[in-house]
């Protein structure tokens, strides 16, 4: 035993296996490579077919240069590339792939069938590899490009299949790869299919195209063009309007030289650009290309390539922030009116023009309510009856709703009209000041007066006395909460016992909508459909999107806006796993579902409301983390009159 010492080479095969664990992680990683091997190889046209998310097979097609017999069977060999002759053809690469370890470490994890031929080859080669065996290659009739189909991944180490992720998630990783490589060149045509089902079908075309192919048409309105030519570098492509712009990760792509990176110093600069114009932690979406010499740009620092190092990393981070504004300024991206419903909620949406002044409570300061008797019934008629309070203001069983007072300005609650069209003859001004603070129009006295016929976006507040005092409750928050708990309780039983029934009741729709999705949305929406069934949502596949056939029973939102409120916030794009991204699903829809800000509520429904928020586990926030419930104890309203 001793004989042979304690060093030992490795066999190939394993170092391979070593080795592949750098390149290839998951299915994605093989997607990745192969579809980058393809835009190599010159494809005009490159198809992806997954199944099981690519663990049971990723097979790519391309249209490409083709391989000779021999390099057919070179190719699987380490280090074996066409792209790189010596050290220094590094430092001038504008091509993908170069290490040549991608097809060496994916033969050593998997079953790999590839066939090629060269376009005028008069025969092809077919060379199948698996787990590191010595490739056999045989002929094969000609049908010029290059199909390699790689099969049972980690079929030899199941210990690294085992950490795969679910289907979702890893389909997820490998939308993601290819929504990298197809946004970078949109000049080639791509497909992709999952389990036989077509999730894109991209045409060649402009760059603005391949970003609609690839999100959905809605994202038309949304871009705005960026255009920058400096001494160091290029910048191109779209930035999205701050408007539309999501709280979470997964819209955001940077290529350099048409390789997607990652570079947390040129996204800073990037988000920077939007300084301003977005709330804290809104994040922009962009699709951003920078052309540099490839001289100055070092991509070799990690195996996947995805992290660079730039000689004049400085510059380049100082020249984005002035290109995203002008950009933005060329447009004239105003700062957004409707960010996401979740601003609207902390902070009401001003339209623009619109005075808003604080609730303003007139106080009979001669009336003392601790005086005499102190209960609460006499607390709360005393409020109420102190409490200056428009018209619309209800009064019942106890509860107030108290709104705040708006100035809705003609400007803005309509659509403009020309000067000369409009009655008032002050009019020719367009600024909000001189009727918003006439007293007729202070209060928006009725909806049906109002002149907009949406309810106002404020909330107004369930005032209602307790045994300490009052306490004053945000409908919209509180009944999100209700919800909230209800969904993830029936979110806990579906783990567990799979009993009928236990789902949220729904309602089924006499006229099924359907609603537009890019297709990774759609296909994580349709892959998770089970899920969503329980919570009340039942859907199914659609052309370019899903078909909404039920939605939960207590739901404010339109159909269109509950998918919405599922897949909105980018999670689905970010890939996220685990009982974090479902209380945030559920946070999300439950918001959707609330009783809109503003709603007035009958008596009934507020007790009903009431009831249920304080039999939740945590009655005083909303899903959020925000206050749904304020309390006013009997000594801080007593010290407030001393
Ligand atoms: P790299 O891309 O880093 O060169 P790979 O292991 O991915 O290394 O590929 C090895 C070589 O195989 C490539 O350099 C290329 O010559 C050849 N090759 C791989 N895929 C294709 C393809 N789809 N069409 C033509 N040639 C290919
Ligand atoms: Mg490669």
């Amino acid at each position: 035993m001793s004989e042979q010492g304690l060093i030992q080479v490795l066999p190939a095969h394993v170092a391979n296996q070593i080795a592949a664990g750098e390149v290839v992680q998951r299915p994605a990683s093989i997607v990745k490579e192969l579809v980058e091997n393809a835009v190599d190889a010159g494809a005009t046209r490159i198809d992806v077919h997954l199944t099981d998310a690519g663990r049971t097979l990723v097979h790519v097609i391309d249209t490409g240069s083709g391989m000779s017999p021999a390099d057919a069977v070179r190719c699987f060999e380490r280090h074996a590339t066409s792209k790189l002759r010596n050290a220094d053809d590094l430092f001038a690469l504008l091509t993908k792939g170069f290490r040549g370890e991608a097809l060496a470490s994916i033969a050593s994890v998997a079953r790999v069938d590839l066939r090629t031929c060269r376009p005028g080859d008069a025969i092809g080669t077919r060379v199948q590899a698996e787990g590191g065996d010595s490739p056999r290659p045989e002929a094969l009739p000609a049908t010029p490009g290059t199909s390699i189909a790689v099969r049972d991944l980690f079929f030899n180490i199941p210990a690294r299949r085992a950490f795969l992720k679910s289907d979702a998630v890893e389909l997820r990783h490998c939308l993601d790869e290819f929504q990298r490589v197809a946004l970078a060149h949109p000049d080639i045509a791509f497909t992709l299919t999952s389990n036989g089902q077509e999730l894109y079908h991209l045409r060649p075309g402009s760059q603005r195209a391949r970003i609609l192919g690839i999100f959905g048409a809605r994202y038309d309105e949304r871009l705005v063009p960026i255009d920058e030519d400096t001494d160091v570098v290029r910048v191109t492509g779209f930035v999205g309007k701050p408007a539309f712009a999501r709280k979470s990760r997964g819209e955001q792509f940077l290529f350099v030289n048409r390789r997607f990176i990652r570079h947390p110093a040129l996204h800073r600069a990037i988000c920077d650009g939007f300084a301003g114009l977005l709330p804290p932690d809104a994040l922009p979406f962009y699709v951003l290309f920078l052309e540099v010499d490839p001289a100055r740009v070092d991509i070799n620092i990690h195996p996947t390539k995805i992290e660079v190092k730039f000689d004049e990393e400085r510059t380049i981070t100082a020249l984005l922030r002035p290109a995203i504004r002008r950009g933005l300024g060329r447009f004239q991206v105003a700062p957004a009116l409707d960010f996401d419903q979740e601003a609207s909620l902390s902070i009401a949406p001003l339209r623009a023009g619109t005075e808003v002044r604080e609730p303003r409570v007139k106080v009979d300061t001669t009336y003392n309510p601790f005086r005499g008797s102190g209960s609460s019934s006499s607390l709360s008629s005393s409020l109420s009856s102190s409490l200056s309070l428009s018209s619309s203001l209800s009064l019942s069983g106890g509860a107030v709703v108290l709104e705040p007072e708006i100035a809705p300005s003609p400007s803005t609650s309509r659509a403009p009209q020309p000067p000369s069209s409009s009655p008032s003859p002050s009019s020719s001004t367009s600024t909000s000041t001189s009727s918003s603070t006439s007293p007729s129009t202070s209060f928006s006295t009725s909806p049906s007066t109002s002149p907009s016929t949406s309810p106002s976006p404020l909330p107004r507040y369930i005032i209602t006395p307790v045994a300490s005092g009052i306490v004053v409750v945000d409908p919209h928050r509180a009944h999100a909460r209700v919800l909230y708990e209800e969904l993830l309780a029936r979110h806990r039983d579906g783990e567990g016992a799979q009993e009928a029934g236990s789902g949220v009741v729904a309602q089924r729709l006499l006229f099924p909508e359907e609603c537009l999705l890019p297709p990774a949305e759609r296909a994580w929406m349709l892959a998770e459909r089970e899920r969503l069934m329980e919570w009340g949502l039942h859907i199914e596949g659609a052309e370019g999107g899903v078909r909404v056939l039920a939605v939960p029973a207590e739901a404010e939102a339109s159909p269109v806006e509950l998918v919405e409120a599922v897949v909105g916030a980018g999670d689905v794009e970010a890939g996220m796993d685990g009982e974090g991204r479902w209380e945030r699903l559920a946070a999300r829809l439950a918001r959707a579902r609330a009783v809109r800000p503003g709603t007035v509520l009958t008596a009934e429904a507020q007790a009903d409301l009431l009831d249920r928020l304080f039999g939740c586990e945590v009655p005083g926030l909303d899903p959020f983390g925000r206050p749904a419930v304020v309390t006013f104890t009997a000594d801080e309203i007593r010290e407030r009159f001393t």
